[in-house]
């Protein structure tokens, strides 16, 4: 273009002289043009042939991109299946295919001692060995003796065993008659234990119910309800405790311990001593 842009100028001005110049640069001008057909022929040609080459080049180049990709499919898809059975939880299609992986777990689990295998598994074996399927927490909640509150488990340290009878007639150890003496002085215990050593909740534990009344820990700590959990046996002053509650309260305080910071284990005589003598005859042994 720039090119023929410079012929055409130079041919102007040569037209701008001379008649026979003019004239002789038509003949020059169609003498290039001849030139110019044949360049733009060899143009055309070389064009085609460079065409040709790069459909050539560029078919080629696809085949290899599309291998590649081929392969990386086949990598893709290998991870792709490997993540699925990961996933989907079938580890032990793996096992037998990689024993480098599996079989160290079995044969350390064989060699193992019996204690090893019981312990470490799970504290849920452990509590369950500790409480009998027999215990049963029944739920018997009960409207006043107690104030709302929204204890964590870390504010609960110490658990208070109190004993109580009912001393206005009629069964001793009936849990309804009890409660309604509570009711009368709007105190209440978070937990109850009857004869026959069955377990009920009367108060949330997260609530603070009124079971301690005046006390004091041997740490200096007063006001005890803040930070315990109250529960009463059935038992009178002249009696003693069924193999059944002691084995409720030996069930009850681990399940507690299980759920809250327990340190202390008291009586109510040890937290109100000259005030208070419950519970009455009870053998600490029996839940040591
Ligand atoms: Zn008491």
């Amino acid at each position: 273009m720039l090119v023929s842009c410079l012929f055409t100028w130079w041919d102007l001005r040569e037209i701008l002289r001379t008649k026979e110049g003019c004239r002789c640069i038509l003949k020059c001008m169609e003498q290039r043009r001849k030139i110019f057909r044949a360049a733009g022929i060899l143009f055309v040609v070389i064009g085609l042939l460079s065409g040709w080459a790069i459909w050539v080049g560029a078919d080629q180049l696809e085949t290899r991109v599309w291998e590649s990709s081929t392969e990386e499919n086949l990598f893709g898809t290998g991870d792709a299946q490997t993540g699925t059975e990961e996933e989907s939880g079938v580890p032990e299609q793996e096992g037998p295919e990689n024993p480098a992986i599996f079989h160290p777990e079995r044969e350390e689990t064989l060699t193992r001692s019996p204690e090893t295998i019981v312990t470490p598994p799970v504290k849920q074996e452990t509590v369950s060995e500790t409480i009998p399927r027999s215990f049963e927490l029944r739920q018997r909640p009960v409207d006043f003796g107690f104030e709302k509150a929204e204890r964590r488990a870390r504010d609960i340290d110490t658990i208070v065993l109190h004993s109580s009878f009912n001393n206005q007639g009629g069964d001793r150890y009936s849990v309804d008659k009890v409660i309604g003496i509570w009711k009368n002085y709007e105190v209440a215990p978070h937990f109850i234990i009857d004869r026959k050593g069955n377990a009920y909740r009367l108060v949330d534990e997260e609530n603070i119910a009124y079971h301690a009344g005046v006390s004091e820990m041997k740490d200096g700590r007063k006001n005890v309800n803040d930070f315990s959990l109250g529960v009463e046996i059935l038992n009178a002053e002249d009696d003693e405790y069924t193999d059944a509650q002691y084995g409720a309260v030996r069930d009850l305080v681990a399940y507690l311990k299980e759920a809250y910071p327990i340190k202390y284990v008291v009586g109510h005589d040890d937290i109100a001593p000259g005030r208070k003598t419950d519970p009455w005859n009870f053998d600490w042994k029996r839940i040591r």
